[in-house]
């Protein structure tokens, strides 16, 4: 069956070599599996006919039955136009064509009954359509009730080649092929989840018999892009799992100690769960990968920390690596006096360590005697060594590659160590099953009590002089305040600008007030400097762009102005939000725009307004964006699918898991015959991605 599907297009006779060539330019598509995965967009109902007499503007593509009485060219120049006087026992209208006339021409006779189906315009009594499809109104042509509509080009369409000409190729490949159509998924498998058979699902994908099995077609076609990617991503972490061993930390004395003598607060019941999760799968003797996913100022470095006592207990050292200086630095500043206490020995590693001290660094981690270690990026050099480290945790997971996460890896040669990413950008649990669904995921989904919920407001220019007063308010109680201008790499200089601007105004609205600046074009140092000056309290408002973004935690900053918030995207004022509410005060977030708001600006920033629930957020956010833009271009590759939709699909998604899952619990590599031929697919699949033109 190989050899049917493998077939290059050109072979299929009603096709022929030049379209093909054509097929394949446009398209990408090379072989007749190719050309069925081709799948339609939507489909035309063709199912009820109307008369000339329904037909109004503002309705959907219909069809109407009647007589094509004559042609007719009428206007001039540009408006030349082909007019078509067509006739039912209602009315009559026009069927209006401006470009490919003399095709319409000859292929269309006047005198002869056909169906027209397009969208009708209607003005005064004048109905007309323009550019419709013409069917021949006899029996034997009877047309689908559902027709599908596929995706074409302007130069397939320039040469004629519509969704009619892909669906009479399709026909013809799919009876070429039906005969030897295998399923790589076994009957039970299929019984239990209720799916049709590969051949029907191509079939009925194209040619749906009716709405139920256009259905089940879909289902199937959904149920098994998802399933092989599951498939696929469940066998990594299996094949990882039975590879890779882990250092095992089952000693918690250390950890005791600092839980009954040391910990500041009492951990949240989320808190609580997710360190027991790393901890069984840390003293497993097998490599934690794990995800922790928890909002902003869920308390995830505390979780963390308790994961390193553990690695460092057992006698490994850990690293913990933040995407910014500031970060890292706020963190060695969190954690000090927690090591110190402990007797833990920790430095911090930047770009910005001196040489000296990077030496002595570095010979710490060589040596052993240098237990944790904090940094940037520079922890992932090849010079940073360690004599064993057993636990890496990465902070804000979504600033790193993929790539990176591995470089870590390669730290140890005999045991790699355990992987903790962490992130505050939720992603809708879907998405986080396929793009990280070769790790465990734990959630913390509770924020430390205490808390006031954020209140957050949207406010119009006209208000800014009320805004400005109740900030002054603020400052007076002793509060701080960040106020965020947006910074966008297109128009940088204009933006800079904008902030400069604001800078000059606030200094203007508040005389007294000392004010610090932050932007991404400052000197490093710079920023250092002045974000210092606002964590001591010093300065009491902090003008900035995003680069504040991430991780800063200044629990007496109670109030997040958002400068032009229409500009921001959904997750990024979610995570500029969670910059406040950090302190026991009632925090506030204001969201300042203009008036003018597209509609996706509006939904934002209602969402923003309506709930501080950052999964809630994301999920909003995926159905605005797409899950490809959701994860920027780096990951969008692994959710390339070509029916299944992350943001629609969610429940075929579980299913799919479940049903990969109970084929590896039942069979983990494959060997059984009737599991063979997924084996072949998984092989045929590179990385998360699907290699679809080999998936027979
Ligand atoms: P994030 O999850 O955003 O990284 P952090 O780890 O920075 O959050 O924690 C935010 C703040 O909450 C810190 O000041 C931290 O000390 C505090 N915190 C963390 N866990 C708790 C808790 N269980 N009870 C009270 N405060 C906590
Ligand atoms: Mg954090």
């Amino acid at each position: 069956m190989r050899a049917v599907l493998d077939t290059q297009i050109e072979f299929l006779k009603v096709v022929g070599p030049q379209r093909a060539a054509l097929l394949q330019k446009e398209l990408g598509l090379f072989t007749y599996r190719d050309l069925l995965q081709h799948y339609p967009f939507r489909y035309e109902d063709k199912s009820t006919f109307y008369t000339i007499r329904q037909l109004n503007e503002g309705m959907p593509n219909v069809q109407v039955k009647g007589y094509l009485r004559l042609f007719e060219m009428v206007g001039e120049g540009s408006k030349k136009r082909l007019v078509g006087h067509f006739k039912d026992e209602t009315g009559e209208m026009e069927l209006v064509w401006f470009k490919g006339i003399q095709w319409v021409l000859k292929k269309y006779q006047p005198g002869i009954e056909y169906i027209a189906f397009g969208k009708p315009n209607r003005f005064g009594t004048k109905v007309s359509m323009a550019h419709p499809e013409l069917d021949v109104n006899s029996s034997k042509s009877k047309p689908n009730a559902l027709e599908p509509v596929y995706p074409l080009t302007e130069k397939l369409k320039a040469k004629y080649i519509d969704s009619k000409t892909i669906l009479s190729w399709q026909r013809e490949a799919l009876i070429q092929c039906y005969p030897s159509f295998e399923d790589f998924l076994p009957q039970d498998i299929r019984a239990q989840f209720g799916l049709i058979e590969r051949k029907e699902a191509f079939r009925h994908i194209h040619f749906p018999q009716s709405a139920e099995w256009l259905q089940k077609a879909k289902f199937r076609l959904k149920f098994e892009e998802l399933f092989l990617i599951q498939l696929k991503l469940l066998t990594q972490k299996l094949i990882r799992l039975e590879k890779f061993k882990g250092f095992v930390c089952s000693d918690t004395q250390l950890l005791h100690t600092f839980y009954n003598e040391h910990l500041p607060f009492e951990l949240t019941n989320a808190q609580k769960r997710v360190i027991k999760e790393a901890y069984t799968d840390m003293k497993s003797g097998k490599q934690m990968n794990r995800l922790i996913q928890g909002d902003v100022g869920s308390g995830k470095t505390m979780v963390a920390f308790i994961c390193i006592l553990l690695a460092i207990g057992n006698g490994s050292q850990a690293a913990l690596m933040a995407p910014t200086e500031i970060l890292a630095d706020q963190h060695l500043k969190g954690l000090l006096p927690l090591a110190e206490a402990l007797g833990i020995s920790i430095a911090l590693l930047t770009g910005s360590t001196k040489t000296k001290e990077r030496r002595k660094i570095h010979e710490g981690l060589v040596s052993g005697e240098l237990k944790l270690i904090i940094g940037t990026h520079a922890l992932l050099e090849d010079t940073v060594q360690f004599k064993q480290l057993g636990l890496a945790v990465i902070d804000e997971q979504h600033r790193f590659g993929v790539a990176q996460r591995a470089q870590l890896w390669k730290k140890n040669e005999q045991i790699p160590p355990h992987i903790l990413v962490m992130t505050a950008t939720p992603i809708p649990r879907t998405l986080a099953m396929t793009i990280y669904g070769d790790l465990e995921i734990s959630v913390i989904d509770e924020l430390p009590a205490g808390r006031k919920p954020i209140q957050t407001v949207h406010r119009y220019e006209s208000s800014r002089l009320k805004v400005f007063q109740f900030l002054r308010e603020e400052i007076e109680k002793g509060r701080q305040v960040y106020i965020v201008y947006p910074l966008i790499e297109e128009s940088e200089k204009m933006d800079l600008k904008d902030l400069m601007d604001g800078y000059e105004s606030i200094s203007r609205a508040f005389p007294s007030v000392p004010l610090s600046i932050v932007h991404g074009k400052m000197k490093a140092e710079d920023k250092e400097f002045e974000m210092r000056r606002f964590v001591k309290g010093e300065t009491k408002i902090m003008v900035a762009t995003t680069v504040i973004e991430v991780g800063i935690n200044v629990p007496n900053a109670s109030i997040m102005l958002i400068e032009n918030a229409e500009r921001f995207g959904l997750s990024q004022l979610h995570q500029l939000r969670g910059r406040v509410g950090r302190g026991a005060e009632q925090s506030y977030c204001i969201l300042m725009s203009s008036y003018k708001l597209s509609k996706d600006s509006r939904v934002r920033i209602e969402t923003m307004v309506s709930t501080n629930d950052g999964f809630q957020v994301a999920n909003t956010d995926m159905q605005l964006r797409g899950p490809g833009d959701l994860m920027g271009t780096q990951q969008s590759g692994i959710i390339d699918l070509r029916m299944a939709d992350l943001v629609q699909d969610g429940k075929i998604l579980e299913i799919a898991r479940q049903a990969a899952q109970h084929v590896l619990d039942e069979d983990p590599h494959l060997t059984e015959a009737r599991y063979l031929p997924l084996q072949n697919i998984l092989k045929a699949m590179r990385g998360n991605q699907i290699n679809w033109s080999r998936v027979s």
